[in-house]
C-alpha cells in the first residue's frame, strides 16, 4: 500500500489513528509491517502490501 493511505486507516475498534511499526518499504510502497493502534493498543498486519485492519472475534 502506499504510505499515503497509512493517514486514511483508522482504527476498526476505536478509530484511533495508527502507527507504523517493523515496516518493509520498497520506494514509497509500504510491503509488510505491522499497524498499531495509539489509541487501544490493538495491532494489525500489513502483509504483500494489503493492511488486515481485521477485528479478532
Ligand atoms: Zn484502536
Amino acid at each position: 500500500m502506499h504510505q499515503r493511505f497509512l493517514d486514511l486507516l483508522r482504527c476498526p475498534i476505536c478509530h484511533g489513528t495508527l502507527e507504523l511499526g517493523d515496516a518493509v518499504r520498497e520506494d514509497e510502497e509500504i510491503v509488510s509491517g505491522t499497524l498499531a493502534c495509539a489509541a487501544c493498543g490493538a495491532a494489525y498486519p500489513i502483509r504483500e502490501g494489503i493492511p488486515y485492519l481485521l477485528v479478532e472475534e
